[in-house]
């Protein structure tokens, strides 16, 4: 069994003298889609990341009054988009943890389980990452991972919101992508008004959404 997932778990043991780029895509993922793996990858090419992991949310904090999809089925629409980039995986510790889903908590079981020549960027929505100074424990945020902000077409991040982050010591890199303009909120209404999602996201994972009938109230 993995501890962290299944392709990833050795990372950084080869040659402990080389710094090996971990991303973490963080997210809900209801549903995964290709503005996600897009940024992903593009996030990796860019920073030169040698392996990403995502890893759903188990019970995000400031979603407890939304209804979300359930973990498990989150976790196996990832398996299914990621299973075709050897430089992803997915790794259930987030839905496996009792409680509410703490970035920092994540952050420092990755640390506990890689060497110390693993290095973390973690990776999620600007959006979400405006927010990050009110999530838990997240002084100690800035010191376990590298961040980075992806913005989609159309989204400003002002240069207030850039220098509130960093007098607050996180450090952000910020990347730009064009694939953002899907989101999974879109995604689940156009299920809902019976709207094709084909080619928003991978085709095994269209069929699952179809095979399990979710979005569909
Ligand atoms: P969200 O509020 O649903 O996302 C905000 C925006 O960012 C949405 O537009 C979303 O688009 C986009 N987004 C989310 N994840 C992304 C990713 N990996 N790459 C690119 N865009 C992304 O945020 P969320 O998904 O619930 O949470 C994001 C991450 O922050 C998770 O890892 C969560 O655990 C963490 N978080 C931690 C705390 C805490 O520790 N207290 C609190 C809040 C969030 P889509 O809807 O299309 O995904």
């Amino acid at each position: 069994m993995p501890l962290i997932c299944e392709r990833f778990d050795t990372l950084g043991l080869e040659d402990p003298s080389r710094e090996v780029r971990l991303g973490i895509m963080g997210g809900t993922f209801d549903p995964i889609h290709m503005g996600h793996l897009a940024c992903a990858e593009q996030a990796r090419v860019a920073f030169g990341l040698d392996a990403v992991i995502f890893i759903p949310a188990g019970v995000q904090p400031f979603k407890q009054d939304q209804q979300v999809t359930d973990a498990n089925m989150r976790f196996e629409m990832c398996k299914l988009a990621c299973a075709t980039n050897p430089f992803f995986d997915v790794s259930a510790i987030e839905i496996e943890r009792e409680g509410l889903t703490y970035t920092v908590d994540t952050l420092r079981q990755l640390h506990a389980h890689y060497p110390s020549n693993v290095a973390l960027f973690f990776i999620t929505g600007a959006d979400a990452m405006l927010s990050i100074a009110k999530w838990h424990d997240s002084a100690a945020i800035a010191d376990l991972a590298h961040l980075i902000a992806v913005t989609r077409p159309g989204y400003v991040m002002t240069d207030e919101a850039k220098a509130e982050l960093a007098a607050a010591h996180f450090d952000v890199s910020y990347l730009e992508t064009t694939a953002l303009s899907i989101s999974s909120s879109m995604m689940r209404e156009w299920v809902r008004e019976g709207k094709s999602i084909r080619y928003l996201t991978s085709l095994a994972v269209h069929d699952y959404i179809l095979a399990k009938g979710l979005y569909k109230d």
